[in-house]
């Protein structure tokens, strides 16, 4: 299809570097125009978009536009409405040995070509997410999408340069050979979202040309189930965060800690979570994805030996479907509890109590996220202030990513940086430091 051969890389990064040498990219107005042309895109092509990622994932059209095409479609609109705004040159106080007429202020230069790699699990979000911020502050764009979501990559790269001004935004379409082609080049920026071993690669890459990054990764992201909360309330809002798009979601809630009275309670809570959200039968139900391929579904299915089988646990390899699945009895050391699930499996690890479990993740790599579901503010307060993770969710796992005003990203092996709404202005720009002394 589009796969360019190595060389061409760096004749698209030097098409794009000589199109923001013009200056072109630089204007509201051009930003703007992009971004209106992008929304466009995914409004007038929601039924393709959504056709690409049921083929890529089994995604339902409802799920691939609220996950997906309507949070972008968000994104933008948060953008535009903000942008003018945001660009506006910020005064900052001058210090008096500078005199009364000298004056200092702060302005967001775009940094250039940018370059963003995006994974298979949320194929359109991940990848034009970024793009919205990259296009706001006025850069130029590689867009590489996850060859593992191959539907999706295919419609978005023939929809981005059929929308958007080619001199600036390009998609380059591939796997290694590709990526490897690509992070030979300099750029002014990568944003990578994706797994740590690829995160370190992109780094190494970057140091070359001492480009920044902004590393989106992920790791097991606890929920931790405080005694006395209402388990049924607490049980839907984790099926449901843990089992959309069948667990590939990078902060889904990977595993629980709670006390064992209460993991008792939980477990059947859990299975009626469960059939309340995909009926009797989830592989019958349209609300329910599929593993992305055989080799995570083999993975996947070795898992589950890990623990008792409290609900699902059914698969069929053909049609790639792993039945919402919850393992309680699972021992910390257990090899569902040593890497990131990343599917439909919720392991419950018992903890005597808060303090127990706010060790349990201190002793492991900082995650992407934290969620704390207690009625005591005194203990929601004791995470917030003894924990750290990219993100922290009191009562509701995922939604703090939907709050454009709200900082997303990592932290230590959880990734590094930060994007959505004006934080991704923030990533894409330099913020420039600019004195004036009048020479009179
Ligand atoms: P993936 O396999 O699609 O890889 C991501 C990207 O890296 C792809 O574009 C791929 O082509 C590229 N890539 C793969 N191997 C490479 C190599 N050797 N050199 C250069 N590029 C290479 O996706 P994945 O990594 O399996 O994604 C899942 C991981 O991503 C999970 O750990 C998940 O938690 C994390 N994730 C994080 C976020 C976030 O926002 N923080 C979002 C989604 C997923």
């Amino acid at each position: 299809m589009n796969h360019p051969v190595p060389e061409q890389a760096a004749d698209i990064v030097a098409r794009l570097r000589a199109t923001f040498r013009t200056g072109r990219t630089k204007p509201l107005e051009w930003r703007t125009d992009q971004l209106r042309r992008l929304r466009a895109l995914l409004t007038e092509n929601g039924p393709q978009l959504a056709a690409a990622l049921h083929a890529d994932l089994g995604k339902s059209a409802a799920e691939a536009h609220r996950t997906e095409i309507d949070f972008v479609v968000r994104e933008i609109d948060h953008t535009l409405d903000r942008l003018a705004g945001w660009l506006r040159p910020e005064p900052v106080p001058v210090p008096a040995h500078l005199g009364a007429d000298a004056r200092a202020w702060t302005q967001y230069d775009p940094l250039g070509v940018v370059l963003v790699i995006a994974p298979w699990n949320y194929p359109a979000q991940l990848l034009l997410a970024p793009v919205v911020g990259a296009l706001a502050a006025g850069n130029a764009v590689v867009a590489k999408p996850s060859e593992l979501a191959p539907a999706t990559s295919a419609v978005l790269a023939r929809l981005l340069p059929a929308h958007l001004d080619t001199d600036a935004v390009a998609v380059v379409e591939g796997g290694v050979p590709e990526t490897t082609a690509l992070l030979a080049e300099r750029f002014d920026h990568i944003f990578y979202t994706g797994n740590g071993t690829v995160g370190r690669i992109v780094m190494r890459a970057a140091a070359e040309h001492l480009t920044p990054v902004t590393l989106e990764l992920g790791g097991k992201s606890p929920a931790f189930v405080d005694r006395g909360t209402d388990l049924d309330v607490v049980a839907d809002r984790l099926v449901r965060g843990k089992f959309l798009n069948a667990g590939q979601t990078c902060v889904a809630p990977d595993y629980v800690l709670t006390d064992p009275e209460t993991a008792a309670a939980l477990e059947p809570a859990l299975a009626r979570a469960v059939e309340a959200v995909y009926g009797p039968d989830p592989a019958a139900s349209a609300a329910y994805s599929r593993i992305v391929n055989e080799r995570h579904f083999d993975r996947l299915t070795r898992l589950l030996d890990s623990g008792r089988v409290v609900v699902g646990g059914v698969h069929d390899r053909t049609a790639r479907y792993l039945a919402p699945t919850v393992l309680a009895d699972v021992d910390p050391s257990a090899p569902v509890m040593r890497e990131e699930i990343f599917g439909p499996v919720l392991p419950i690890v018992t903890v005597s109590g808060p303090d127990e479990a706010i060790a349990f993740v201190n002793d492991r790599d900082k995650p992407l996220a934290l969620y704390v579901f207690s009625d005591s503010a005194g203990t929601r307060e004791r995470f917030a202030a003894e924990t750290s993770s990219g993100g922290l969710g009191h009562g509701l796992p995922l939604a703090h990513l939907t709050v454009s005003d709200l900082p997303f990203g990592g932290v230590g092996e959880s990734g590094m940086g930060r994007y959505h709404g004006r934080w991704s202005l923030e990533t894409f720009s330099h913020r420039k430091a600019v004195l004036e002394k009048p020479l009179g």
